[in-house]
């Protein structure tokens, strides 16, 4: 729809075409301009190849017949991002990986907001990159997905970040390292790349040694710029640019060694437009950083009750973000880790949760892939829903518990998004805390 609404405003007028037979937006495409064409159903070959240009959304697979079809008779098939590169006239950050995308995009557009500038925060996140263009804007910041970058051919990114690569969308591609070099398209056409010392994979591979900006859970050494790291300084956890502390880990209002390596990126990128160490991370900016409280559905403390802590981590819906929340979590647990997972696995291998699933005491699993979870972990329990998971989980908590929502999973098998998952478990978990206080 934003495509379609700025071609419009461009006074072109495109086809519109949508897989499914009755399209949600259907009436408001009508609302917008009654004569445009709306094809529903299956993509019908003859009428693609009719067309110059096809804009695919992420939502459709690139491998499907007749796009291969279209792209095999020469027709360009580029995404909003193409458009988006013909019209932008202010820097562009690109933010991509497996994990934490929405996270380190928001808070890199805080910290350039705190920053002084005019920035325009979109892309995956939300809000789609092309309602985002204005005239006034000093720099965009855009969530890209792999989907997104797979049809991405001509914009140019000042500075993109690859934050990670796990399992993920392996029903989307062939394989893993298809996977993977659809992530490192990221630097295709970027300036500068910001990459994670913990994975080799997320370094670029084309981008010269002095335009690339990385951070890890190493130190940050004195002699080596562009580099961000943790060490420790009179006992404490602290992040460092090139060896000098920038603020110490618990200044930060969010939890877990992953939320301290998104801090960096985000710094990184921040770095990346002024390459000075004062303007960069000037103490407005930090003090951004300190205030920072993440994302609603990501490690979200419900409620906290009888002892017992309650986080909806909705938005883990692949197992490197439920592992993250569970590695991050455990430290912080006094007495039970209970998880909630399961939902819709997108054909993982859900043997690799494996070991982080040792950290958790009790599993409640849930969802069409719930019991292919629970075959890891000796003490299970299948529930039918999330209402029922939180009395499970209840009955077997102790003080000090917490009970994590982090499916591992995506969440379309029984909610229309992972939203609706979250907003499900959060009214699930007030219930019963007020149904306990009610006696
Ligand atoms: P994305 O936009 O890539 O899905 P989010 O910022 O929305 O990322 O976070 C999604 C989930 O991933 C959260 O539930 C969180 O627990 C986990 N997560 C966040 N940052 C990281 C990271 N750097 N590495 C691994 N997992 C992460």
């Amino acid at each position: 729809m934003s495509c379609v609404r700025f071609l419009v405003q461009q006074g072109i007028r495109p086809l519109v075409f949508d897989t499914r037979d009755e399209p949600p937006q259907a009436a408001q495409l009508r609302e917008l301009d009654s004569s445009l064409e709306l094809h529903c159903g299956p993509l019908d070959v003859g009428t693609l190849l009719a067309c110059d240009v096809l804009i695919v959304s992420p939502g459709l697979d690139l491998r499907m017949p007749a796009l291969q079809m279209a792209r095999d008779a020469g027709i360009q098939l580029v995404g909003d991002a193409d458009i988006f590169a013909q019209y932008a006239r202010a820097p562009v950050i690109g933010i991509t990986g497996s994990n934490g995308k929405s996270t380190v995009t928001q808070l890199t557009g805080d910290l350039l907001a705190a920053a002084g500038k005019k920035v325009a925060v979109g892309g995956n996140i939300g809000v789609p990159m092309l309602d985002t263009l204005a005239d006034n804007v000093d720099v965009y910041v855009l969530e890209l997905s792999s989907f997104q970058l797979d049809s991405m051919h001509d914009l140019q990114l000042h500075a993109g970040a690859l934050l990670n690569i796990s399992d993920d969308h392996l029903d989307r591609y062939y394989n893993r390292e298809a996977y993977a070099a659809s992530k490192q398209r990221i630097y295709l056409n970027a300036e500068q790349g910001v990459w994670n010392r913990e994975q080799r994979s997320t370094a670029p591979q084309r981008l010269p040694f002095a335009q690339q900006l990385s951070f890890g859970t190493d130190e940050a050494e004195q002699e080596r710029p562009g580099l961000l790291g943790l060490a420790e300084v009179d006992g404490t956890l602290c992040i460092q640019f090139a060896g000098q502390t920038l603020i110490r880990a618990d200044e930060l209002q969010l939890a877990g060694v992953h939320n301290l390596l998104n801090a960096q990126a985000a710094l990184a990128l921040l770095y990346s437009l002024e390459h000075s160490l004062d303007v960069a991370f000037s103490p407005a900016v930090l003090d951004c950083l300190r205030q920072f409280r993440g994302l609603p559905h990501r490690c979200e403390l419900v409620a906290e009750h009888d002892g017992v802590r309650w986080v909806n981590d909705s938005k883990a819906t692949n197992i490197g973000a439920a592992e993250a929340a569970i590695q991050g979590l455990r430290p912080l647990v006094k007495g039970k880790l209970i998880l909630i997972a399961g939902g819709d696995g997108k054909g993982a291998d859900f043997s690799t949760f494996r070991e982080s699933l040792k950290l958790v005491d009790e599993l409640i699993v849930l969802g069409r892939d719930g019991a292919r979870i629970a075959q890891h972990h000796s003490i299970s329990t299948q529930v039918k829903d999330l209402a029922e998971a939180v009395q499970v989980a209840t009955s077997k908590t102790i003080p000090g518990s917490t009970v994590l929502l982090a499916p591992a999973c995506a969440s379309l098998d029984m909610f229309s998004n992972y939203q609706e998952r979250g907003d499900v478990f959060k009214a699930a978990v007030k219930q019963h805390v007020a149904e306990v206080a009610h006696g």
